[in-house]
């Protein structure tokens, strides 16, 4: 899987792209990340990629020129694998594991992913109506730039792909995964007591089928208690809400 990411700070990245499953996931190939730096592609010897908007009002907007120049870059990087433009905006659709499961199944080797870090005020409307595909957001607060939803989105995508989680590490009936979207069960480890709290009977029981009935009850709990959105009613019985299946 490739991703380009447009951005006026790369370095956001490195830290967070160089570590744990990330860092393998790019180190084993198995996405390329490219950081593409939008002051780059300006073209007066300020490198400016903001201006006053027409109007006025507070703040700044990133000017149309520089992106578009950045974004042709990106789409002409490689030209035989089609690109879907995302640029991460409090005003796009919340995130959700639906999405990345979509674009984890659609996108190794077909097409490839462009995301376009606002920062200031926002991007000029001109820009997104021309390139941009979708809209996405990290959730119903403002932050002060693209880049952590951007990376929120690249770390919830490349642990979907195959083999960048271990053995051990699955994604499978994890919360809102695999077209429930239930959360998950509560975890536990050793040692069997802690400061009074002890686990559950049934996880030391050994008996799988059991442990298996308890934790489908607690994902349904946990989701009435905690995410009572995510379920209806079906003739007097809790089911998961139709409109949160895929
Ligand atoms: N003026 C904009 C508004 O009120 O909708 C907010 C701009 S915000 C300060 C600057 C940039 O941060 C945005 O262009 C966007 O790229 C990014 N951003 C901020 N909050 C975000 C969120 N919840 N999800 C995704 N991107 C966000």
């Amino acid at each position: 899987m490739e991703i380009d990411v447009l951005t006026l700070f790369p370095q956001i990245f490195t830290g967070a792209l160089s570590e744990s499953i990330l860092g393998r996931a790019l180190e084993k190939q198995l996405v390329q990340v490219n950081l593409l730096q939008i002051r780059d592609y300006t073209a007066d010897k300020h490198r400016t990629v903001d201006d006053l908007p027409y109007g006025g009002g507070p703040g700044m907007v990133m000017k149309c020129e520089p992106l578009y120049a950045a974004w042709e870059a990106a789409k002409t990087r490689n030209p035989g694998l089609p690109a879907r433009t995302i640029l991460l905006s409090p005003q796009g659709a919340p995130l959700r594991q639906e999405k990345l499961e979509e674009w984890g199944r659609a996108l190794p080797g077909n097409t490839r992913l462009i995301l376009i870090c606002g920062r200031y005020e926002g991007v000029d409307e001109r820009f997104i109506e021309e390139c941009v595909d979708e809209e996405v957001s990290l959730g119903d607060f403002v932050l002060t730039g693209g880049e952590i939803p951007a990376l929120a989105l690249i770390d919830g995508l490349v642990r979907l792909l195959p083999g960048v989680l271990g053995n051990q590490e699955s994604t499978a009936g994890e919360s809102f995964s695999s077209g429930r979207a239930l959360l998950e069960y509560p975890h536990y480890t050793r040692p069997p007591e802690f400061h009074g709290q002890r686990v559950p009977d049934v996880l030391l029981s050994g008996d799988h089928a059991k442990i298996a009935k308890w934790r489908e009850g607690q994902r349904l709990e946990r989701t009435r208690q905690r995410r009572p959105d995510l379920l209806a009613h079906k003739n007097g019985e809790l089911v998961v809400n139709p409109r949160s299946l895929w």
